[in-house]
């Protein structure tokens, strides 16, 4: 049977194997000419086992794709809690992240998500081992946790759902650029501790005291630049079959991913909770300061606390990267 799109004959019988990345460029192009998709062409992760499995019914083939992605997702995350990566509750948390984004937005969504968290992890666990016990960033140290999950892949997690559920592209690149936006503030916060000129904060340029929320240097916004591209050019690589080129998805990701990071520094610059140090006479953002001692309110908005600002710009990079691919 030949059909107007002549994808039919392709696909119907057992022989035939496709990729899924032709089942998925046969289900946009019958969405552009608005032909009714299939529905075994709609979800990208059955796309490639359905063959093998057409005869069974195709609820099934989502659900063992599901089940599917919730035990690679457990493997890596058990792999990187085996490799100290991330402690217990960042494991689990991990399964539910990286299981829900590789079953609803397929296989190279998920490879995405593992690519940031290796990088990200790689890069904080060298930094962690060059900087002595001194400095800002010292009781974070590399090992994740469930908090620290969420905070950088929930944003992506919602993303990679609505785009399962209302299957835009755009919902795709603002998954890709949330996890740039993660991306260039991990950088930024690693490498930027090792930056040896007095960092400037973003509104006003003055010089301030290392570890000032909202304070810029150039180390660390090269590494904002490079934490950004990094994600940029992976989204590039993993999800370029998405309606949008490479150089597209390329440029989109990596100048949300800035852009977030450039809002977190306005955030913190401005409007962010800022404590103070009695012991030191220090302003800080953190509540124990590295001292030890217990630090007061000094100025900003209460609820606007460090974490809350970094999720503001993962959701920032997230919005700016969905407006960029549309
Ligand atoms: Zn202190």
């Amino acid at each position: 049977m030949v059909t107007p799109l002549g994808f039919e004959p392709r696909t119907n019988g057992l022989k035939v194997r496709c990729s899924a990345v032709e089942l998925r460029s046969q289900a946009l192009e019958a969405q552009r000419r608005s032909y009714p998709v299939p529905a075994h062409l709609r979800h990208p992760t059955a796309a490639p086992i359905l063959p093998a499995a057409r005869r069974i019914r195709g609820e099934f083939v989502v659900i063992l794709t599901v089940i599917l992605s919730f035990i690679a997702a457990g493997f890596v995350s058990a792999l990187a809690w085996r490799l100290h990566a991330l402690n217990r509750s960042g494991a689990l948390a991990a399964t539910l992240i990286g299981g829900t984004i590789t079953a609803a937005a397929g296989w190279s969504a998920g490879a995405l998500l593992i690519a940031f968290f290796i990088t990200s992890s790689i890069l904080s666990r060298i930094t962690g081992r060059l900087r002595p016990a001194q400095g800002a960033n010292v009781e974070r140290g590399s090992n994740r946790d469930a908090w620290q999950v969420l905070a950088n892949g929930g944003v992506a997690t919602i993303c990679a759902v609505a785009w399962w559920l209302f299957d835009r592209d755009w919902l795709l690149g603002a998954f890709a650029a949330s996890l740039a936006a993660a991306a260039a503030d991990t950088w930024a916060t690693e490498i930027g501790a090792f930056s040896r000129s007095k960092p400037r904060l973003i509104t006003t340029l003055r010089p301030v005291e290392r570890g000032v929320s909202g304070a810029v240097s150039p180390l660390g916004t090269l590494a904002t630049v490079a934490g950004a591209a990094t994600i940029g050019a992976l989204a590039a690589t993993l999800l370029r079959d998405h309606g949008a080129s490479s150089a597209q998805l390329f440029i989109a990701v990596t100048v949300a991913g800035i852009g977030g990071s450039l809002f977190d520094s306005l955030l913190g610059a401005s409007v962010q909770l800022q404590n103070r140090c009695h012991a030191c006479d220090e302003i800080t953002e953190r509540r124990v300061h590295r001292c030890g001692t217990t630090t007061v309110y000094a100025r900003g908005w209460r609820f606007l606390t460090n974490d809350t600002v970094n999720l503001l710009a993962i959701v920032a990079g997230a919005v700016i990267g969905g407006v960029l691919f549309r």
